[in-house]
């Protein structure tokens, strides 16, 4: 079975008040994604998925920042639950807006109610515009992973990437760029794909890689008009399958020194391994977004009023990972579109993102939006990197063989 979800489904996917539990052991909450901003940001992104969104239970909120007592308690809980490896990752909108002392704070904390042999790892990922040698050396000394979006060259980055003047914001995200890398924090870059550099491959690759970039990260855009229709920036399966078909041939050579995430999930995949990006998972249930007042949710796309799954002044991170509608949500990915049924490459995708099943027709019953893409690149990358696995395990890199149940 995909699932791996012995429980029968209930869909109380409504608005209704249901906060039900399931008895029985629950999918562990692995990490955590924080937005001490909520959804707030310094820039106005034209693409911003954020932005304007009617679902967004806070959006008539100006101001949205987590209260210090509500990261102490986050810290305190969850570290207790988590124990032996605790992942907190931050995001936003803009997270950098709660201020470097907020930070600081976090890591007290984790001093303070972390235990002996824990591993505690935090992430955060920034427009970059507010980042200074305060946060460099917060970063740097206690070893943060830190992502850095920006779009490719100034002419590229500048179309869509505006501060709350309608100015491009370029030369001062590459100013960060440069100070990170001479403060020695460890950052690779986020790059969205659009109009403006889906078929820019070449060129986006050797920028990044001429800056000594080493890991890079692709998201294309996919966002709708209500009536299904794709908006102007948008790209389609197509142009992002031959953008990394291209991006592979591009890496081959330099496979060992540069790291591109979608391969590096495909990588793990092909190996056996759990794949580092959910959209690889087989269910939806990695990790939990948790909003500037503790609100927790199933994931960043579906911050939503009827997939709130609990708070955690309220409830703990037990009760939270047992609710029904966590399981509901998570089980959305099990149930597999016909062409995913009988997909060769069901194994490695699993049908891909419901957000990209969801995001035109708004009723998780689309094939991924992507999925073209997906194909693509399997054909092209699965073979070498079963090669390459074979060659460094010394093991065989079979698929394992997929079976469906749906639901
Ligand atoms: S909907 Fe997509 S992004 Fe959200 S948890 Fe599922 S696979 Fe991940
Ligand atoms: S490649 Fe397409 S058909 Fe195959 S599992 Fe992924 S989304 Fe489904």
């Amino acid at each position: 079975m995909t699932a791996g979800n012995p429980f029968r489904i209930v869909d109380n996917t409504d608005t209704g008040p249901s906060m039900a539990t399931i008895s029985g052991p629950a999918p562990r909450i692995s990490s955590l994604l924080i937005k001490p901003a909520s959804a707030v940001c310094n820039l106005d992104c034209q693409y911003c998925f954020y932005l304007d969104r009617d679902a967004d239970p806070y959006k008539d909120l100006s101001s949205r920042l987590m209260p210090i007592e509500t990261l102490e308690r986050l810290v305190d809980t969850f570290l207790f639950y988590s124990y032996p490896q605790s992942t907190f990752a931050f995001q936003g909108g803009e997270p950098t807006l709660a201020g470097v002392k907020f930070y600081k704070k976090l890591v007290e904390f984790q001093k303070r109610y972390g235990r002996d042999g824990q591993s505690v790892s935090n992430a955060l990922q920034t427009n970059g515009v507010l980042i200074d040698k305060e946060w460099c050396d917060l970063f740097r000394e206690y070893s943060w992973l830190i992502g850095l979006s920006i779009d490719g060259p100034e002419e590229i980055n500048d179309l869509h990437r505006f501060n709350k003047a309608g100015h491009g914001t370029w030369k001062r995200v590459m100013q960060s760029l440069e100070l990170m890398q001479k403060e020695k924090v460890d950052f690779n870059v986020l790059c969205v794909l659009s109009q403006a550099n889906v078929h820019k491959p070449k060129e986006i690759y050797k920028f990044f890689k001429g800056l000594g970039v080493g890991y890079m990260q692709f998201i294309p855009l996919s966002e709708f008009y209500p009536d299904g229709t794709p908006m102007p920036f948008t790209v389609n399966a197509e142009e992002y399958g031959r953008f990394l078909c291209e991006i592979f041939d591009l890496w081959w050579p330099d496979r060992r020194s540069v790291r591109v995430r979608f391969l590096d999930n495909l990588a793990e995949a092909v190996a056996g391994q759990k794949p580092g990006s959910c959209t690889m998972h087989e269910t939806c249930d990695s990790y939990v977004v948790v909003e500037y007042n503790g609100d927790v949710y199933p994931c960043d796309f579906f911050v939503e009023k009827h997939w709130k799954l609990g708070n955690l002044e309220m409830d703990s991170w037990q009760e939270i990972a047992r609710r029904a509608r966590r399981y509901n949500f998570a089980a959305k990915k099990t149930i597999a579109h016909p062409e995913c049924q009988v997909c060769e490459y069901q194994s490695i995708c699993h049908g891909g993102c419901p957000k990209s099943r969801h995001g035109q027709h708004r009723d998780f019953a689309d094939l991924d939006w992507f999925c073209g893409a997906y194909k693509m690149i399997f054909a092209k990358a699965v073979g070498p990197l079963k090669k390459e696995v074979e060659k460094i395990t010394g093991k065989s890199a079979d698929l394992t063989p997929f079976h469906i149940s749906p639901y």
